[in-house]
């Protein structure tokens, strides 16, 4: 945890075939004034410049503007925290006893929305008999209309903590606005991130100094890069307890809610050490599609599994077409046994 960032981030500056000497010179007078130690490559047609230094801050467009610069190409990525680079082997999140990141795969299930006492208390009961370890459920909601139910608040939290304690389950939530964050780091183990916060910035940076760990959601429109950004806030601020969430990305496709990228599974797993949580719930809309979601989420190497069910899916207050009834989870879970064994993973 005290390893210190790869300061090293190559960048490397192509110049045109007819770019002059003076054009060249320019470009290695400013990034020598700018601390950089410059490689300068001439072959037959083109010069190439290395550029050896933290160039992370750089923003490669001022070069590209440069007279006789062909192209500027970032060699290594501008997360430096969250990347490979950084920490070669898995980061394992341990939760209250429960490890996230290690061979066996986590589930963590719930309702959308904490909705009544009884109700989560209900739930936790079925999660908790199911296997799962976690239990999820929302008490600030952030709902596309502001005459949708937007969740009990801190009365939610409340029952959503009693509910997990009955059960001895770890309780994940989301907080939507740093105000909240001081009640909310008494109720919550592991705070969400929503996909519609995934770039407020001067909220990342306040999870930044929380002790506590975070699952972040991809925002809907956000590419893998900007996911690992939005990581990079977080662990720059000291906190390097971040899980990687993939919910589904907008397209063009209207048949599900949202497209379940599950080629991001691997790749985020190959370019950063974080753990990596699949939402298949929010990652189709639809509660047939989830399952199939889920087992492909598990075959494609997720350390942990983000589900939506409920006990009475029919009447919720948000998310019900997408959530899983009690023995569906139940049967899910059997499946994902057989999954996990075959890619070399435990699950439950
Ligand atoms: C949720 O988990 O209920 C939720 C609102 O998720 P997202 O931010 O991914 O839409
Ligand atoms: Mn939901």
């Amino acid at each position: 945890m005290t390893k210190k960032a790869n300061n090293e981030n190559l960048m490397i500056v192509i110049m045109n075939h007819d770019a002059t000497t003076e054009n060249i010179q320019a470009v290695v007078e400013r990034l020598t004034e700018h601390g950089f130690d410059i490689h300068k490559s001439t072959g037959a047609a083109h010069t190439v410049l290395g550029v050896v230094g933290d160039t992370a801050s750089i923003d490669p467009r001022d070069y590209e503007l440069m007279e006789g610069v062909s192209e500027v190409v970032r060699i290594s990525e501008p997360y430096k925290l969250a990347g490979r680079l950084f920490r070669k082997e898995d980061t394992i999140i341990n939760v209250k006893g429960v490890e996230i990141g290690a061979k066996e795969i986590v589930l963590m299930a719930g309702p959308c929305s904490v909705e009544t006492r009884e109700g989560i208390r209900e739930a936790a009961k079925f999660v908790k008999a199911s296997g799962a370890k976690i239990l999820r459920g929302g008490a600030f909601k952030p709902r596309s209309s502001p005459y949708s139910f937007q969740g009990l608040g801190v009365e939610g939290l409340k029952y959503l903590r009693e509910a997990a304690d009955e059960n001895d389950l770890i309780v994940v939530s989301e907080v939507m606005d740093k105000s909240d964050l001081p009640v909310a780091m008494k109720y919550i183990d592991i705070i969400q991130v929503g996909a519609r916060n995934m770039q407020n910035y001067s909220f990342l940076k306040e999870l930044g100094n929380m002790p506590k760990p975070i699952l972040l959601k991809r925002g809907m429109s956000a590419t893998i890069k900007e996911l690992l950004m939005s990581a990079e806030y977080i662990m720059a601020g000291g906190n390097h307890e971040v899980m990687l969430c993939e919910r589904g990305i907008r397209t063009f496709e209207s048949y599900t809610r949202n497209t379940m990228d599950i080629s991001a599974i691997p790749i985020l797993k190959s370019l950063s050490h974080l753990p990596v949580v699949a939402d298949p719930s929010h990652g189709t809309g639809i509660r047939d599609k989830v399952a199939p979601m889920a087992r492909a989420s598990v075959a494609a190497g997720a350390d942990a599994l983000l589900i939506e069910a409920h006990q009475d899916p029919d009447n919720a207050l948000s998310d019900g077409a997408q959530s899983l009834w009690p023995e569906q989870l139940n049967e899910l879970v059997d499946q994902l046994k057989i999954i996990a064994r075959a890619v070399d993973r435990t699950f439950l």
